[in-house]
Formats: structure tokens, sequence, C-alpha cells
């Protein structure tokens, strides 16, 4: 029997925009996506005729709540598949930590069964399963550098693609999302004209930088939640900074702390710094959306007898 082995990526929120509460309760945000290349790796065994978790990570779930299980579901009524699978995962992203984890194992889950199942859909027919599955997840079926719009599953590839290097600490505080939104609500003006994203956007279709008009408006509302991370990233930041990041931020609503690096050596130094200041430190480097792409092309060959 076929199985299919595949990496499933990682993405740190370049800046993110809270525009306000939309009336079916969600939030209507701006987001830059960017993918990175800190996987987790999922093996999809056809099996049975149900679905099954396999996950040694403490914090993962193996019932049906999982994200990646809550996927194959979906995607097995839709499809009326008969047929079952057993999902182990390898987990390596860290969980919880606003790089969006559980979202890109759903959306692998999607394009792996796609693919197993022979039903054809692509990323392009998967969407509406995925916008039923969590905001971020039509993101994973793309990857790259995109402008997430709506709830964030509004996903726009931008024509400049980023090539750099990211330098990520987890602290693992555990910040709740919903809590640093609820936090975020009490102070939220209508910014419908707030720009920042946009204006980056512009600015890289004309050359490098603009990197400073990027801002996380969860940053301070998570740090408030949680006033622990508010010493540690602080440090982080220092160091990125002065290490020669072009962006220091925290990731969706955290605890991951990121710097994005042009180049490998200073994001090397960083990494080293960090170390030094007793932080883990890991490196990564961006996707491109071409990049991601190949990605699934090679674990097509992975395809196995
Ligand atoms: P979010 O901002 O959506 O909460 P995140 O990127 O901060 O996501 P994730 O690693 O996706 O964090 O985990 C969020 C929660 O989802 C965890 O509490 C975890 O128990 C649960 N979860 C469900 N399925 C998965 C999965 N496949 N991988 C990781 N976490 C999962």
């Amino acid at each position: 029997m076929k199985s299919l082995r595949l990496r499933s990526f990682a993405k740190v929120n370049l800046g993110l925009e809270v525009l306000g509460v939309r009336e079916d309760g969600y939030h209507e945000l701006r987001t830059l996506f960017q993918t990175i290349d800190l996987a987790d790796e999922i093996v999809l065994v056809p099996s049975g005729r149900g679905v099954r978790v396999v996950c040694d990570h403490p914090l993962v779930p193996r019932d049906e709540s999982n994200l990646a299980a809550r996927a194959a579901q979906l995607l097995r009524s839709y499809g009326r598949i008969g047929q079952g699978v057993e999902i182990r995962i390898h987990k390596r992203i860290p969980v919880g930590g606003g790089l969006g984890g559980g979202s890109s194992n759903a959306a692998a889950v999607l394009l792996g069964l796609d693919r197993l199942w022979k039903l054809g859909l692509g990323p392009d027919g998967l969407h509406r399963l995925a916008v039923k599955l969590g905001a971020d997840v039509p993101y994973f079926l793309l990857g790259g550098t995109a402008l997430g719009l709506a709830r964030g599953d509004e996903v726009y590839p931008l024509r400049r693609q980023i090539r750099g290097y990211t330098v990520l600490v987890d602290p693992g505080i555990h910040v709740s999302t919903a809590r640093v939104f609820a936090r975020l609500d009490g102070r939220l003006t209508t910014r419908e004209n707030s720009n920042s994203i946009y204006y980056f956007v512009s600015r890289e279709l004309e050359g490098p930088g603009g990197y400073r008009f990027l801002q996380n408006d969860l940053e301070e509302a998570a740090l408030e939640e949680a006033p622990e991370l508010r010493v540690q990233t602080g440090r982080i930041r220092d160091v990125l900074l002065r290490e020669g990041a072009c962006l220091a931020s925290l990731s969706g609503s955290g605890s991951s702390y990121f710097g994005l690096f042009e180049d490998a050596r200073p994001a090397k130094r960083a990494r080293a710094a960090l170390d030094a200041e007793g932080f883990r430190a890991h490196g990564a480097r961006t996707l491109t959306l071409e990049q991601y792409r190949g990605a699934w092309g090679r674990s097509r060959n992975r395809l196995r007898q």
C-alpha cells in the first residue's frame, strides 16, 4: 500500500494589523505571511476505515481535535472516501508559538490526501475546506510571501518573494490567542485607513527595504497577557537588532519571537549571541512560493509501494 511522506512548514507574520471586529465576531486582519523552512514531518499511511493520529509530542492532541485529523475527516466525507488513514506527525515546530504548526499540518494533510486519494482538487479546490478548518489554513495551501486579508484566509501571493534568513526563539511561554484578541478588543479603534502593510507591499515592488513600516498589533496585548514574556522579548529584540536584523517581531500572538536578516552571516552571529545569552535560538531560511511548491514536488517522489 502506498504511503506519502511530506514536510509541513512553519510561517511567521512579518506584519499583522487588526482593523476591527466584523459582524460575524471574527477580526478583520491584514497580515504578511512568510513560510520558513522549519518543518514538521508527516507520513500518511492508508489504513483501515478511520482516521488515526500518531504523535509523541505531549502538547499535541491525538483525538479528533487534532487539526490534521479534522482535515482528513473533512476531505474524506467531501470526497466520499471509504478508506482510512494513519497520520504520523513528527513535531519540530514549537506548539502554540504563533508559527502556525497546527494549521500547516492541516493544509499538508489536505494536499497529501488529495494526491493519495487521487481527488484532483489541488490548492484551489481545497480552499473552501481549508477555510472551515481555520483562518491560517488557506495560506498553507499556497506558501511563500503572501498578503492575508479578511480573517487572514483571503490570501494573495506577492510578486516579490522574500529571500532571507530568520532567527527564532521560542520562550516556551503559553499565550492564549483568544485572550490576546480579547485584550486588544477593549482598545480597538476602527483603522480601515491604516496602511503600514500596503506601504510595505508597494515599497517591496520598488526595491529592498520597507521593513520598518511593519508592525504586529498583537504584540503589546500579548506582552500584557504574559508579563514574563516582556522581559525576555526585550532582551531577544535587543540582540537581534544589534546584530543587524531588518525586522524583529513577535509572530502571530506569540510566544515565538524572530528576527529577519537579508544575509546569512549576521543571522548566524545573532543566533550565537542569543545562545550565549542563554536562549535557544533556531535558524531557518525563508521559502518563496516557488520553493514551497518545489518541496511539494519532491514529496510526490517519496511515494512508496
Ligand atoms: P494558533 O495561533 O492558531 O493558536 P499556533 O501557531 O500558536 O496556533 P499551534 O502549534 O498550531 O500554535 O497549536 C495551537 C493549539 O492547537 C495547541 O494547543 C495544540 O494543542 C492544538 N493542536 C491541534 N492540532 C495540532 C497539530 N496538528 N499540531 C500542533 N498543535 C495542534
